[in-house]
């Protein structure tokens, strides 16, 4: 596939986003982080060459392969569920979004001990309460903030989410809100939690709307997924 009209794409997604934060009130800065699973390396090419610096994966295999494939200084992020066996690959990444459970933070902030530098990562709230979905319970945020309050090896810099497929627009609002509610927990326990990384190609009006300041694009940007 070639990613020609990708500058249009992500300009008429800078205007949406721009007009969502009006509308929102949050007056937040709003990072676009391209999500490039199913596509090639030239996703990656093509996206810094429009001017997106932030690049999302949600395998480690496939991100690996591709870090050795672009010559372009992108920082990549790891978006999605994360294997303990492969809890090393995290130093390869700017942003692990997925912190999903305690073990998983244990891990990562064993990684950062290890290399004497905290990894940089975002508790996932899973807040609709979906099975199919994993995170931590809106009722187990603090309690989790709490544990890992002063670990050198770990910095939550924030919360991430992802809402309901198909939700409608108040359920959206009350998964998106419940995240931000969410960072107030891990700032109130001393975290650095600036970051809320919600909304996807179906949903992130609605999310910058309510305060993301990081979105999670891939079909918006690069047309549907090629596997
Ligand atoms: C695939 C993926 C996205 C992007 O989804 P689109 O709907 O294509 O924008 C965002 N976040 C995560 C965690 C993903 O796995």
């Amino acid at each position: 596939m070639s990613f020609d009209d990708l500058d249009e794409r992500v300009a008429e997604v800078r205007e949406r986003i721009a007009a969502a934060i009006a509308r929102g009130g949050h007056a937040q800065q709003v990072t676009i982080v391209a999500v490039t699973k199913s596509h090639g390396p030239d996703a990656v090419q093509a996206a810094w060459r429009v001017g997106i610096g932030d690049v999302g994966e949600n395998r480690i295999q496939e991100a690996l392969a591709k870090m050795a494939s672009v010559d372009v200084p992108v920082a990549w992020h790891m978006v999605g569920r994360l294997q303990r066996n492969k809890v090393k690959a995290v130093d390869r990444f700017a942003l692990v979004h997925s912190i999903d459970s305690p073990p998983l933070a244990d891990a990562v902030h064993e990684v950062g001990l290890a290399r004497q530098r905290p990894v940089d990562a975002l508790l996932q709230i899973n807040v609709s309460g979906e099975t199919s979905k994993g995170g931590f319970a809106s009722g187990d945020v603090a309690a989790e903030a709490e544990r890992l309050a002063g670990r050198f090896g770990i910095r939550l810099v924030g919360v991430m989410t992802l809402a309901p497929f198909g939700a409608g627009e108040r359920e959206l609002r009350r998964v998106f809100a419940g995240a931000r509610a969410a960072r107030e927990l891990l700032a109130a326990a001393g975290h650095p939690a600036l970051g809320l990384s919600m909304g996807m190609s179906g949903d992130y009006e609605v999310a910058v709307e309510e305060g993301a300041t990081m979105v999670r694009l891939g079909t918006v940007l690069f047309g549907p997924r090629e596997t």
